[in-house]
């Protein structure tokens, strides 16, 4: 829908595919208006996501689960679960994907155009629509000028893309975040009981959570555990190696709980893991150049709050036209 055929063709373009860029897409396609989803990773799902070692293992590298205390995200869970793209994991209202964590993004980008592996690197004013590229000056979707971009990427790339455009949206550059370093492990020894998941919130422990993948439902991978570094722990060697890393969080695992034979270890930093400091307003928009901003950057650390971030945006958008 082109409310006055000058701005772009009509099309919205949406940077990144984790689960605000893909709620915002799917209540826009929805409602009717033309959505492309653009992301940098190989596939959707941003931090809700699941990394691949040897031999068919799978790790929840990223998120560790969802809870679902609004009303409007809960319906989304309720029917994720109902159709097994979700499952209930240890209590206290814990979700998760199923088979993995992105399981529910690929499932609200259900038929929408999406294209992964495309890193935007600069937005291009054109008349009153949009043209991306990335960052060598390589068009991206070159045969559409958008008539809005909704930048969903944590808000130093955000930042990044509106400055390339000589743009500003006030609140984008006082989100925080505190980085994550993740260790994924595969051992021969005794599983985690049943409980699943050890937590310590200690702020000078190495280790802040520690949980047994393979016990969510739809993992059978047999003793597979996703560690997370506490936040100063994260920052304080942020800029080691991945290698250094998974060795210095083996040992403090071991410290922790029996770990066995190792059959298969990695780390993976996470630099934009946790918001510490977000907008406080469900999304930014700015009517008159059709740019947004959405993601947990607005209203904080969860993916439940990252996908009414993008839900907000979607309907400013629809306002707009209305
Ligand atoms: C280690 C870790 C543990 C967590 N644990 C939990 C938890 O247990 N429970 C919970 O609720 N939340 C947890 N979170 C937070 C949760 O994952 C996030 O709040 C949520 O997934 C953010 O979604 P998003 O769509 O805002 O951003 P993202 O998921 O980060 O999506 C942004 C997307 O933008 C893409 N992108 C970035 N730059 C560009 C570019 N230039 N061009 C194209 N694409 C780009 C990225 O590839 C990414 O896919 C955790 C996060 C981490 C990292």
């Amino acid at each position: 829908m082109d409310r006055d055929g000058t701005i772009g063709d009509g099309t919205i373009a949406i940077v990144g595919a984790g689960i605000a860029g893909a709620a915002a897409a799917r209540r826009l396609s929805d409602a009717g208006r033309r959505v492309v989803v653009i992301d940098k990773g190989r596939g959707p799902g941003g931090r809700m996501a699941t990394r691949r070692g040897p031999d068919s293992l799978r790790f929840d590298h990223g998120a560790q689960y969802f809870t679902a205390r609004d009303p409007r995200f809960a319906a989304l869970v309720e029917d994720w679960t109902a159709r097994g793209v979700a499952g209930a994991w240890g209590g206290e209202g814990r979700h998760v994907g199923v088979p993995g964590m992105s399981a529910p993004v690929g499932d609200l980008l259900d038929g929408i155009d999406l294209r992964c592996g495309r890193a935007v690197g600069r937005l291009a004013r054109e008349g009153r629509g949009w043209r991306l590229a990335e960052a060598d000056g390589t068009a991206l979707a070159k045969d559409t000028a958008f008539s809005h971009v909704l930048l969903t990427c944590p808000s130093p790339q955000s930042l990044a893309l509106l400055a390339s455009a000589d743009q500003h949206l006030p609140g984008v550059a006082e989100v925080r975040y505190a980085p994550c370093w993740t260790l994924m492990l595969a051992h021969d020894g005794p599983p985690l009981p049943d409980s699943s998941v050890r937590e310590d919130r200690d702020p000078e422990a190495v280790l802040a959570w520690i949980a047994r993948n393979d016990s969510k439902p739809g993992r059978e991978d047999g003793s597979t555990l996703v560690a997370h570094a506490s936040p100063s722990w994260s920052r304080a060697n942020l800029e080691c190696t991945a290698d250094d890393v998974a060795e210095r969080l083996v040992t403090a695992l071991r410290d922790r709980i029996p770990v066995g034979e190792i059959r298969h270890r990695a780390a993976h930093r996470w630099r934009y893991a946790a918001v510490e400091r977000a907008v406080g307003e469900p999304c930014l928009f700015a009517p008159e150049t059709g740019l947004g901003f959405a993601g947990d950057g607005c209203l904080g650390p969860r993916v439940e709050f990252a996908c009414l971030s993008g839900l907000a945006l979607a309907e400013r958008v629809l306002a707009e036209g209305a």
